[in-house]
């Protein structure tokens, strides 16, 4: 099958990045294959239950695309994600689409899926609704060629209940010197676009500035409607969201810098670009990283905090690694370095670094390191942490910056348990390209939006405001209140999966 290119390899920005320490939860159920509620569950004022029929065997868990309920006219992408690793041998699954218009859907082996490397089989936008009648449908799968086989019900509601900005909203793209911007009308970024032209060039000159290169070609920028990952992601081109209620916090402009670096030094080369340096040269440059902020001064806090994570460590796991705290000690590494020895002698080393035959990335940086400075990477670290002792911090950034830590675990966390479709790891980011061709908006305006989802969402986006006025007690209050929520939902989607049948979640899915 035709894939949309999901966009694994990309930094992302503000970006990529793995979040919490601790593993995402299951959401499988133990017996059949569960259809995650949020996205096919018809809402109970517009459509019936959904009564799935089940042929008992497997564990894999079904996701359809776009999120929320689905409607007639819909072109629908299926995840089935595979409970272990097994099925990287030679499994594929088989999908028929069964009743009075009975289709076959094709078979897709499985593969590992996005940065955290999910293993399960994609399928692409591939059961178009456009004929269909509104009401039950169902679908069949088979996992081959030892099964199991079941069959999930799925409800589409009629096409004239699509959510705004659609039907209408298209694909729109406006032209700067710097860019080329696609996005969708009839979204927040359409609204305010005539003020933001201004901003985005303004961050494409301050980069060229910056980093003293220009763009080869003007720089693809396609708006994402709604947050996925931490707001931004740049490979070759740049996807960043814009939303009135971006619960990640993001500010276009440092988001839109950062990823504009990474095109930048992307472009002026090197063989090996170690992540730790790639995201540290993206958020000093851009003098923070989801805001404006004192590097040093706020790693010296971390420090004092006992929150530092030693750099070998940092270098061999970057994206495994807390992100905020790799993120900082990242910029303030080479902004040591630029400090210390100037930016010439820093962009000869960064260049000239390459592989280590045991792949991991501390060697590489210390063998370059030696060549360039004399100095091993225990030895330059002893220097940058000398340094940042010296910084002098107040007991407000100490508040700021743990504060801002847990409030990104905090964001990570909701999405891997209620936005899952946006969970960076296994972020669901087609194509833009193919998106425009195929006139699709939906998988990008589409996103969970039940009360608990409208709840946490409002109080994250509080929380940010709260940190950036200096607020501390009262964003201290409301992280409270969004953990306590989600430890709620973690407990009844562990519940629900203990005891399948056992939870209204598992009786609508399993009766
Ligand atoms: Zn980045």
């Amino acid at each position: 099958m035709r894939g949309l290119l999901l966009l694994a390899g990309m930094f992302l920005a503000a970006c990529q990045a793995v979040g919490s320490l601790t593993p995402p939860p299951t959401f499988t159920a133990q017996a059949p294959s569960t259809l995650t509620p949020t996205i096919v569950e018809p809402t109970a004022t517009t459509g019936p239950t959904s009564t799935p029929q089940l042929i008992p065997g497997g564990e894999y868990t079904v996701r359809l695309h776009p999120d929320g309920p689905l409607f007639i006219g819909d072109r629908v992408s299926i995840e089935v994600i595979s409970p272990g690793e097994d099925e990287l041998q030679e499994k594929n699954v088989q999908i028929r689409i069964e009743g009075p218009v009975s289709a076959d859907l094709g078979s897709s082996a499985f593969t590992e899926f996005g940065i955290g490397g999910r293993v399960q089989a994609t399928f692409n936008w591939v059961w178009d609704t456009s004929n269909l009648e509104p009401g039950e449908h169902q679908i069949q799968f088979a996992v081959q060629p030892e099964g199991p086989e079941w069959v999930e019900t799925v409800y589409l509601h009629p096409a004239k209940d699509v959510p705004s900005p659609e039907p209408v909203a298209k694909w729109e793209k406006v032209q700067l010197d710097c860019c080329k911007v696609h996005y969708i009308t009839g979204t927040d970024f359409a609204h305010d676009l005539p003020d933001l032209m201004e901003i985005i060039q303004r961050q494409a000159d301050d980069s060229v500035q910056r980093m003293g290169v220009e763009f080869e070609q003007r720089v693809i920028i396609t708006i994402l409607p709604r947050v996925l990952g931490h707001g931004g992601f740049a490979g070759n081109e740049i996807y960043i969201s814009y939303t009135d209620d971006n619960y990640a916090g993001n500010d276009l402009s440092q988001v839109l810098h950062h990823e504009m670096i990474h095109i930048l030094d992307r472009q002026s080369g090197g063989e090996l670009r170690p992540s730790l340096f790639v995201e540290g040269l993206a958020v000093y440059l851009s003098d923070g990283h989801f805001k404006q902020e004192p590097i040093l001064a706020r790693v010296s806090a971390l420090y004092d905090l006992d929150q530092y994570l030693p750099l070998r460590e940092l270098a061999d796991s970057f994206y495994t690694s807390q992100h905020e705290i790799g993120y900082l000690e990242g910029a303030a590494l080479v902004q040591f370095m630029v400090n210390r020895y100037g930016w010439q002698a820093f962009d000869d080393f960064y260049r000239d670094i390459y592989p280590h035959p045991s792949e991991k990335q501390s060697l590489a940086i210390d063998q370059a390191l030696q060549k360039h400075f004399d100095l091993t990477f225990e030895q330059l670290e002893s220097n940058f942490v000398n340094e940042i002792q010296k910084q002098k911090i107040n007991p407000d950034m100490s508040e700021d910056v743990i504060l801002s830590v847990t409030y990104y675990d905090a964001v990570r966390r909701y999405q891997r348990l209620l936005d899952p479709s946006a969970y960076f790891l296994t972020a669901w980011l087609p194509d833009g390209e193919q998106m425009r061709q195929r006139g699709i908006v939906a998988d990008y305006l589409r996103r969970p939006s039940s009360p608990e989802n409208q709840m946490i969402e409002e109080l994250l986006v509080d929380i940010d405001q709260q940190i950036r006025q200096g607020n501390y007690g009262e964003a201290a209050k409301e992280l409270w209140l969004v953990e306590n929520k989600l430890n709620q939902v973690e407990v009844e989607v562990l519940i629900g999966a203990a005891l399948p049948g056992g939870v209204q979640q598992q009786i609508r899915f399993f009766d």
